[in-house]
């Protein structure tokens, strides 16, 4: 089935009460459909209560409610079984946990192996690991902004005890071969870690298929609700691991001496949970499900096969990412003007080489005077900015809601703010 926006559309009230709105924003966060936001206020007008705890009616039912959302999750992304699924608020959340409870095993001298063209939530945690003399190494990216694998095998050696990777870059849009990755660190006895923020909500994710032992993503960044997210991780792994939070709910026993913990998955979700964005997100995955998620990838795919068609019409563009859209996912990021050739393989070019004639956030000022909402930064991957020789860039992420038609729009904008800078 071909994904069709205009009808989607309908589906989220944010257009309705914004007809004027070109949302191309979707890789810091999508709309909402009725059908999450009507699961949520259902939830709350109906069965509200904490789960696992109380024995009366409506706190079983939300009990029943939240672990049916894990099940969900669970068959969504293709794992063993519901408790493979830890919720959590985000991915940020998730990696944190990971680099908390497996950093206490790691020993100075041991080395965590990540890319060039991660998001800080996938740096910054480990980051923190090397108070312990932990050594963390980067596999490079190459020229056409794809990720150098011989760089990343050469890099996994006897040290390396973990390897953490995006699967799809938020800022070039690159997609990365995990399954592959997560082979090579499996050969290397490496745990191997797949930052799906951007992957999971724009194509079908199965973790078997990967092969990896963790993955994590986001609920807000396909159609649920802010503050739900998911870690993966695999069971036997996971029964292994100390927990991260402690608190209510996560125990076995407590007395004055010392505590035993819960099993797994809950061990991690110390505390009231989330259980209204756990609602959300089925929801949202229902609703993904009932569209498809290989028509959520040809229908980017497609989207982004348009701007290529289209970019060129806009003299000193600049794009960063892959020109090849069965390489990447939905994410444009791009500059104008003003654009100093540089050697992407030069690894002193860690500094600003690129200066703009349109900064990113003028520009992206400017299209929100014409209603066209887009981001402009470092998109939390300063590391990547610097490898690109720029300070920011502008981005387009187009998702299902998205057509052809407010891609016109928006290079029409992207043409008159040219017009208008230059004069
Ligand atoms: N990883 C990637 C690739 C992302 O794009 C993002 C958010 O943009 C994150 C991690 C962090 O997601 P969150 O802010 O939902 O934790």
């Amino acid at each position: 089935m071909s994904v069709n926006p205009e009808r989607l559309k309908k589906d989220f009230p944010i257009f309705s009460n914004n007809p004027d709105l070109i949302y191309l924003d979707n890789a810091a966060t999508t709309q909402k459909p009725s059908s999450v936001i009507r699961a949520v206020s259902d939830y709350y007008a109906t069965i509200n209560s904490n789960v696992h705890r109380g024995v009366y009616k409506i706190s079983e039912e939300a009990t029943e409610m939240y672990e049916g959302s894990r099940k969900k999750v669970s068959e969504f992304i293709g794992a063993r079984e519901p408790a493979e699924i830890v919720f959590l608020r985000n991915t940020t959340e998730a990696i944190n946990l990971l680099s908390y409870t497996l950093g206490r095993k790691l020993k100075k001298g041991d080395e965590v192996l990540l890319t060039e063209m991660e998001h800080h939530s996938n740096l910054v945690p480990w980051y923190f690991l090397r108070e312990a003399g932990i050594v963390i190494k980067f596999a490079k990216m190459k020229a056409d902004f794809t990720l150098d694998y011989e760089d990343f095998q050469d890099k996994l050696n006897t040290r390396t005890v973990i390897a953490s990777f995006t699967e799809v870059s938020n800022v070039l849009g690159t997609i990365n071969d995990v399954r592959e990755l997560s082979n090579m660190c499996r050969e290397n006895s490496t745990i191997s870690i797949v930052d799906a923020a951007q992957s999971v909500p724009h194509m079908s994710v199965d973790v078997r298929a990967i092969g990896c032992d963790f993955l994590a993503f986001s609920g807000h960044k396909m159609l649920a609700p802010a503050g739900i997210g998911v870690l993966y991780g695999r069971k036997d792994l996971l029964d292994r691991m100390h927990p991260f939070l402690g608190g209510g709910e996560m125990i076995g026993e407590v007395d004055y001496n010392g505590a035993t913990y819960a099993d797994v998955p809950w061990k991690f979700e110390a505390g009231t949970q989330n259980v209204e964005g756990a609602v959300g997100l089925s929801a949202a995955i229902d609703y993904l499900k009932s569209i498809g998620m290989d028509s959520v990838r040809e229908h980017e795919r497609s989207m982004i096969d348009h701007i290529f068609k289209i970019m060129d019409t806009i003299g000193d563009l600049r794009q960063f990412g892959p020109m090849d859209s069965g390489k990447r996912g939905g994410v444009f990021s791009f500059n104008i003007g003003d654009v100093k050739p540089f050697d992407l393989l030069n690894q002193s070019n860690t500094k600003f080489a690129i200066s703009h004639s349109i900064h990113p956030h003028d520009l992206a000022a400017f299209l929100d005077r014409n209603n066209i909402a887009v981001r402009s930064g470092h998109h939390c991957a300063m590391p990547l900015m610097g490898r690109m020789g720029v300070s920011s860039t502008a981005r387009v992420s187009p998702y299902i809601y998205n057509d052809e038609r407010e891609l016109d729009l928006f290079f029409d904008a992207l043409s008159n703010c040219r017009k208008e800078m230059a004069r």
